[in-house]
């Protein structure tokens, strides 16, 4: 463990062959959204599909009503909180899985694979995991988070990401004398909002549509701030998007004949399907060694972004792989036993065809 809190490992290569150096990676940490401390994790056996009672006296139920995902983990072992604090699962379901992979890679000394690299990291759930990641220590040619939700999820798009800080200035005299003198900045803050377009907002976009969100509204009458997050799949549609921001502004200053309104843009991280792209082969692997565990692969774009997609334009490129997990970050997370061991699976599978594919000593 370095001075950060990062933990690496390395395992060597036990053949003649060159391999590629595989990294996998998942976070120690938990969402701070939820009460995280003293975990008390339950166990279902053989889900049959009824309501699971979390907490009776709270009268907290984990519901196929209310989570129709459920119906896919029927006949399996469920694992769930006792509805007072999330599970863990995110992403302590990803060390384990990576553990336990390991673990059979050392105990089946006649499987060949090349050099293997581990990463566990703190500060994922603040956005801040991959920013103290030594990558040239790792030193891995691709990367696997194992961070992912429900089986078979593989995902390698994620949103381009920006932040906007909306500063308004007004002018404040005694509401009595107040007429053409007057400059209310939380109105025109709300003439700002109002020239958002109304449906590109998160709660009514899905897929790969972008947004604009107002996370934050301060006013009174002298100053007024907005924040705003925006995301997009689309860099020029997400360059489009701030530039419409500006151009919002530019027409307020000038109806108002006075700089009340300045607008600032900062990116905050980018998709990181440019740096998979040309290499492919880490998606077309990842896929290959679930359908030998009998996992269909479901490749979805990320609505958000991963430490991955940060340590991709670091110069590791870092997909996502399911851990079996879902309703990540509260109270009714819960994961599947059978699709942990799926995981695990995947992650021997990724490292013996690696060699497999390197059967050469090029
Ligand atoms: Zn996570």
């Amino acid at each position: 463990m370095d001075d950060n809190g990062y933990v690496y490992g390395f395992i060597p290569s036990n053949t003649e062959k060159i391999c590629n150096t595989i990294g996998f990676i998942a976070h120690m940490d938990t969402a701070p959204a939820a009460n995280g401390e003293n975990v008390n994790p339950q166990i279902h056996t053989n889900y049959n599909g009824e309501d699971i009672i979390l907490n009776k006296e709270k009268n907290i139920v984990l519901s196929m009503k209310e989570f129709p995902y459920l119906k896919n983990q029927i006949g399996k072992t469920l694992i769930t909180s006792n509805g007072t604090t999330l599970l863990g699962a995110d992403d302590k379901a990803g060390i384990a899985e990576i553990i336990e992979a390991i673990k059979y890679i050392i105990d089946n000394k006649e499987i060949e694979h090349g050099p293997i690299a581990i990463g566990f990291t703190p500060d994922e759930e603040v956005g801040r995991g991959a920013d103290l990641f030594n990558v040239e220590k790792f030193n891995a040619h691709f990367a696997y988070t194992i961070d992912g939700g429900h089986l078979g999820e593989l995902e390698y798009e994620n949103f381009n990401a920006a932040g906007a800080v909306v500063n308004i200035t007004g002018k404040s005299v005694h509401p009595g004398s107040a007429k053409d003198i007057l400059i209310n900045a939380t109105t025109v803050a709300m003439e700002f909002h109002s020239l958002l377009p109304e449906d590109e907002v998160p709660e009514k976009t899905d897929g790969y549509d972008g947004f604009y969100m107002i996370t934050d509204f301060k006013g009174s009458i002298e100053c007024a701030t907005l924040k705003y997050i925006i995301r997009d799949f689309d860099l020029d549609n997400l360059q489009r998007r701030k530039d419409l921001l500006k151009n919002i502004a530019e027409r307020i200053n000038e109806k108002y004949k006075k700089e009340l309104v300045n607008v600032e843009v900062k990116d905050e991280y980018y998709n990181m399907k440019k740096v998979i792209e040309p290499v492919m082969y880490v998606i077309d692997l990842a896929k290959k060694s679930m359908e030998e565990a009998g996992v269909t692969a479901n490749i979805v774009p990320i609505r958000g972004g991963t430490d991955g997609a940060k340590l991709s334009y670091m110069g590791l490129p870092t997909p996502n792989i399911f851990t079996g997990g879902a309703n990540f970050h509260g109270i009714y997370e819960y994961i599947s036993g059978e699709d942990m061991l799926k995981a695990k699976e995947t992650i021997i599978n990724i490292i013996k065809n690696d060699a497999i594919n390197h059967d050469n000593t090029k």
